[in-house]
């Protein structure tokens, strides 16, 4: 059967609410008056995937006990899509060949609903049996090559197609019957969204529809087609968003569908009441500062809504070893690191039965303090007063040399500020508006290229209202088409004008570092560095004429030879031209880096060009960081706001295995840190949450200093107020 999609939409009473589509506010009843909405209220959740075989083999009473050992206030259950772990009726919805007369999902929800607890059922739509191909072959996905997708992980299986039928209508069905019987607060779907393109019939002649396109060859950002089709894809899997979202809120009020990811962070905070992230732990070389950074991104997008940080208590790699178990102290860096950030913890683990119980011990003792000081966890508002520029969109930049892995000009800037201990927030590209840039004075654009006319107004008005602003690169130097300016978009709030040029990679060329010869002293940017009297310089930088006058701290010795050996001496030993532009204007600074410092200084980590990024967004932040904190060690540092208190949280990631994983053990370091007290309020006591021992502290008018003599992987500066 081919099923016109647009017909389904018309013909099915499910999809009453589907024209509201472009209509977000369809969703602004929710927790709106009627009901009890739950979203805010679970702080600590449980996931629990049973794997087929489970019914009749795993023990529901061990797992309800363990959840309300560790407090655990939310549950993820496993109800249905490639396996139904219930009785289910709706033809082709597989029961699990180990269920006989039980219902493992049932018996679980009501132990969770005894013990008060939200309960999520968890569907997992991407995959199908035979006897699903053999009734509905146009349900399975197309490669690019026109054959039916096995599979990638299990041959038995079919891998469907997200943006079909097999989503639209048996999906449907099988959400409809999960809310009919079981009443659960929301349904969460694992892989809902597709894997690559699908060019079954239904995609191929609805993509042609809505672009008059046929689908793209392959997943080039850069090609027109593959654009269009992260357009059309991105619409239709809204569509589906919203129709099960109305097939489960029409069975039980207050209750949602729950994506696991959706393209579009802005849409995500327009159409959720609560989100969770997937990012469950390093590979590799992540970062361990990673599920921050995400944490951070969805709160630029979604505020402060509800957020759960998926992580898994395995070995992330891959080759998928799903039943592992990682060491305690890489659990709890990035639970700490969720935590610091302002998600909550959701443990997932797979299979009823374990093998491995070691884990166990490590969510519990982290559960168990987590649920100690939940008061001081429940954040209003995160306190910073630094934002960090990212792009939501990956528009039509990149097919130059100069502009590969453009993704390491925001990790260079993340990285710098953890090395400095600042406190600072992620700040949408597309919320440059005045409500959402009023917590900051600096904002940081780390090679922002593509703004639209509007968003350089919006930093216009900005800087107008005091604000400060660090950019390097091409910021600006794009519209919002991909289309190059003939001159920055700002080049206004710069003071300089675009050269038609770009150099580099730059071998063996250098900055160097001046004082002002009037005064004979050296600028605050240069701070640390006044010995050094010059630096490596960036790999590319974009050539560019000042409109006016500027101090001079930091200028180019251009590429010289590096070989033969005799050959290497600068021919020209030093120029006026500036790679680092610093005005004022009025209440605010303005730094411009004309290089790609901060993607040099993720890829080389020279701590040179760290101090020259940290002294730069300091000078220009122009007034005390919130909070300074004094010691050795890597530590990230987050400040928030509770109703009654604020918290600073201080998450130690000195560690000789930072850079690559996992962390085997604890390394403690003290430290001394300097906060200050939010305007208008009087600090009462001072606590160290975590660790619970007395800290000595000292008030100074607006400021406190505090002494941690310890912070294992996390501690929390909890300060009553008044
Ligand atoms: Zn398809």
């Amino acid at each position: 059967m081919i099923l016109d999609r647009r017909n389904f939409l018309k013909t099915t009473s499910v999809v009453a609410g589907a024209c509201a589509l472009a209509e977000p506010s369809v969703f602004a009843t929710a927790g709106g008056p009627g009901y009890e909405s739950w979203f805010n209220r679970p702080m600590r959740w449980a996931q629990l995937t049973l794997v087929e075989n489970d019914p009749g083999r795993f023990d529901p009473d061990f797992w309800l006990s363990y959840f309300k050992q560790i407090h655990a206030d939310g549950a993820t259950l496993s109800a249905g899509g490639v396996v139904a772990y219930y009785p289910t009726l709706v033809p082709l919805h597989h029961r699990s060949d180990w269920l006989g007369n039980s219902d493992p999902f049932g018996y679980l929800l009501n132990g969770c609903r005894k013990m008060k607890m939200s309960v999520i059922a968890r569907t997992d739509p991407h995959a199908a049996r035979q006897d699903v191909y053999d009734a509905h072959p146009d349900w399975i996905a197309v490669t690019a090559r026109g054959e039916k997708r096995r599979h990638w992980a299990n041959r038995e299986l079919w891998v469907t197609c997200a943006l079909g039928p097999y989503n639209f209508e048996f999906m449907t069905r099988v959400h409809k019957e999960i809310m009919e019987r079981y009443q659960p607060d929301g349904i969460f779907s694992n892989r809902w969204a597709g894997h690559g393109i699908c060019y079954c019939e239904h995609c191929t002649k609805n993509f042609r529809e809505y672009s008059g396109l046929s689908l793209p060859e392959s997943n080039d950002r850069l090609d027109p087609a593959y654009r269009k089709y992260l357009e059309w894809s991105t619409k239709q899997l809204k569509e589906l968003w919203v129709l099960w979202d109305d097939v489960i809120r029409k069975e039980k009020k207050g209750s949602r569908f729950i994506p696991n990811g959706f393209p579009d962070k802005v849409i995500t905070g327009k159409l959720s009441d609560i989100v969770f992230t997937d990012h469950q732990a390093r590979s590799g070389v992540t970062m361990p500062w990673s599920n921050g950074k995400v944490a951070k991104e969805l709160r630029a997008s979604i505020g402060m809504k509800p957020l759960g940080g998926i992580f898994s208590v395995g070995v992330e790699e891959p080759y998928r070893w799903k039943d592992s178990v990682q060491g305690e102290a890489e659990i709890r860096v990035w639970v700490a690191e969720g935590t610091a950030n302002g998600m909550r913890p959701w443990f997932t683990k797979f299979s009823g039965v374990i093998y491995d119980r070691r884990w166990l011990s490590i969510v519990d003792k982290i559960y168990q303090a987590h649920y100690r000081v939940e008061s001081y966890l429940r954040n209003i508002e995160p306190i910073a007063r630094v934002g960090v520029v990212f792009p939501e969109h990956s528009p039509n930049y990149g097919g130059e040399a100069w502009q590969r892995n453009e993704g390491d000009h925001v990790l260079g800037i993340y990285h710098a500020l953890i090395e400095d201990r600042m406190p600072f927030e992620m700040v949408n590209d597309q919320l440059l508006d005045t409500e959402h840039l009023k917590p900051f004075k600096l904002l940081i654009l780390p090679n922002i290229a593509v703004l639209s006319a509007e968003q350089c107004d919006q930093l216009r008005n900005f800087v107008e209202r005091g604000g400060s602003i660090v950019a390097t690169f091409e910021t600006s130097l794009y519209d919002e088409t991909g289309r190059r300016r003939n001159d920055f978009g700002i080049s206004d709030l710069f003071g300089i004008s675009f050269d038609n040029g770009m150099e580099g990679p730059m071998q063996n060329s250098y900055l160097r570092l001046k004082n002002d010869p009037a005064t004979n002293r050296f600028h605050p940017v240069l701070k640390g560095l006044e010995d050094a009297y010059r630096i490596i310089n960036a790999i590319y930088r974009v050539k560019v004429t000042p409109l006016s006058s500027f101090p001079g701290p930091v200028t180019l010795i251009p590429t010289y030879p590096d070989l033969p050996m005799e050959d290497v001496y600068p021919r020209v030993p030093e120029t006026d031209i500036r790679e680092l532009y610093l005005r004022e204007t009025g209440k605010g600074r303005i730094a411009y880096f004309p290089g790609d410092i901060d993607r040099s200084f993720w890829q080389i980590m020279s701590a040179d060009h760290g101090k020259l990024l940290r002294n730069t967004i300091r000078w220009a932040l122009n007034e005390e960081p919130i909070v300074e904190v004094d010691g050795p060690g890597i530590i990230d540092v987050t400040v928030w706001r509770q109703e009654h208190s604020m918290t600073v949280h201080l998450v130690n990631l000195t560690n000789p295995m930072m850079m690559k994983g996992p962390f085997r053990e604890f390394i403690p370091v003290g430290a001394q840190v300097n906060i200050k007290v939010p305007q208008g309020t009087k600090a009462k006591e001072v606590h160290l949450l975590l660790s619970e021992l007395k800290p000595a502290y000292e008030i100074r008018e607006d400021r406190i200093i505090v002494s941690v003599p310890a912070i294992t992987d996390h501690e929390i500066i909890g300060i009553d107020l008044e």
